[in-house]
């Protein structure tokens, strides 16, 4: 970021943000949507299921219904779930197209757990509820709308604008880096999984331009032993040698890293955090070797992430008999690495930290790569600023820097500049995405739908 469009972002945090300005939609556009999302919340898209393409097939039937051009719209199949790309042609095929994506797969839900079938939508007191009613099958159903109704309305981008749609985004995602291949020629994404605003008792709180997310990694720390019998104890045993390198993992703290992004992100919140945390935040927004502000940040469990790689135990097992001396003992550490950092190096980090080169460290295959950030464009910051202040005047439209990983990674990782720029604003911890009993607000279509034409207008002339 620019320090220019660092000190616009300060000064939207200062200013003070007027009521919602309830933005015009047809009523008939806000009932298509809000029987698209009930519609899609009927697929059950889970993994294994095998309801995606059959969802992909209900969303390209709305397009075309609208007027787009069936042959504009692929489905592919893979693995038991598919991709969609819908293609709105623009009047300039050399310039590079415009992505908007989404995922139509969502986390699993059990019948049991749920006060009702998690794939029966039911609409009660405002809210539609069901699995994926937030995530990410609201959005999806608002950007589906937006595309039919400037279809129908004779809209011409000036460049193709492209829906990408993945079917796996929860769990393999393997959808997704077939899209990234697919559409590396793309100027940039709008994800629409990521970033966005939030309300606390009504009131919105500062929007988050999502342009980078950390690298998620699991890591495995393996010992082994010969063992023998317990009533004999050595001096290599398994068990203690693994807690004795999980005692360094706890005790060491990777060194701080910024980017534009994350010290954005934490000067706008030192504005609305009082006392030293807030003081420190605003310091560290200046200054990111600040020794003071740092050491107060680290300490806070909420501000530590945004600051470092972390790593943390998170599962261990070993030994095979109570009266056995360990043969074997392993720990899963979990790691969320700082943009730009290679995954790698953070395992070579480990094992000095470690300190014995007979525990082995191996990264798993969790289906996740590295990705940097996505440079703060102007433009991206210009077109996002104006479609949420046309809703709520003032607001501070801020960049943010999430833990990973949403479809965004394998766009930045082939060199495609992503922005997660949801356009739901919900009440905090109302929405459960991923919990039980998820539900979408049904006052947030209007302005979702508002959103998302603003944007596609404006990035996609
Ligand atoms: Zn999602």
């Amino acid at each position: 970021m620019s320090r220019t469009l660092l000190a616009a972002a300060l000064a939207l945090g200062l200013a003070s943000t007027a009521a919602a300005a309830p933005p015009r939609v047809d009523p008939a556009l806000h009932d298509q949507a809000l029987q698209i999302l009930i519609k899609g919340v009927s697929f059950r898209t889970v993994q294994g299921a095998g309801q995606v393409p059959a969802y992909a097939d209900y969303l390209k039937g709305v397009l075309v219904q609208a007027g787009w051009n069936p042959a504009d719209i692929t489905i592919e199949s893979m693995d038991g779930t598919a991709f969609l790309i819908a293609r709105y042609p623009g009047t300039d095929p050399t310039r590079k197209p415009l992505v908007v994506s989404g995922h139509m797969d969502v986390v699993e839900a059990k019948r049991e757990d749920w006060e009702r079938d998690p794939f029966t939508p039911v609409v009660e007191n405002g809210y539609v509820y069901g699995r994926g009613a937030v995530d990410d099958k609201f959005e999806v159903s608002m950007v589906v709308a937006t595309l039919a109704k400037l279809k129908r309305e004779g809209w011409t981008p000036g460049r193709d604008v492209i829906l990408a749609l993945s079917g796996d985004e929860e769990t393999a995602m393997k959808t997704t880096a077939a899209l990234a291949r697919r559409l590396t020629n793309a100027d940039l994404v709008l994800n629409t999984d990521g970033g966005g605003g939030a309300l606390k008792d009504g009131k919105p709180l500062p929007y988050g331009i999502q342009g980078a997310e950390k690298t998620y990694a699991d890591f495995t720390l393996t010992v082994t032993d010969p063992g023998g019998h317990s009533s004999r104890p050595t001096p290599t045993n398994a068990i203690y040698r693994l807690a004795r390198a999980l005692d360094h993992i706890a005790d060491y703290r990777f060194p701080t890293m910024s980017n534009d992004i994350t010290r954005a992100a934490l000067a706008a919140e030192g504005q609305s955090v009082a006392g030293p945390v807030g003081a420190a935040l605003k310091r560290f927004a200046i200054d990111p070797n600040d020794a003071q502000a740092v050491a107060t940040l680290s300490a806070d469990a909420d501000y530590n992430p945004t600051l470092r790689t972390t790593c943390v135990a998170t599962m261990i097992s070993g030994g095979h008999a109570p009266n056995a001396l360990p043969q074997k003992a392993s720990a899963k550490l979990n790691c969320r690495i700082f943009p730009g950092t290679p995954s790698e190096k953070v395992r070579e980090t480990l094992a000095q930290v470690i300190a014995d080169p007979t525990i082995t460290i191996t990264r798993d295959d969790d289906g996740s790569i590295d990705s940097p950030a996505s440079p703060l464009r102007p433009d991206v910051m210009a077109a996002v600023t104006k479609a949420v202040h046309a809703r709520y005047p003032g607001l501070a439209v801020v960049p943010s820097q999430d833990a990973g990983a949403s479809d965004s990674m394998y766009f930045r990782a082939a060199g495609v500049p992503s922005y997660g720029v949801s356009g739901l604003f919900a009440e905090m911890g109302q929405s459960y995405v991923h919990g039980l009993n998820e539900k979408a607000p049904i006052a947030g279509i209007d302005g979702a739908l508002f959103h998302w034409d603003s944007l596609l207008r404006d990035l996609g002339k």
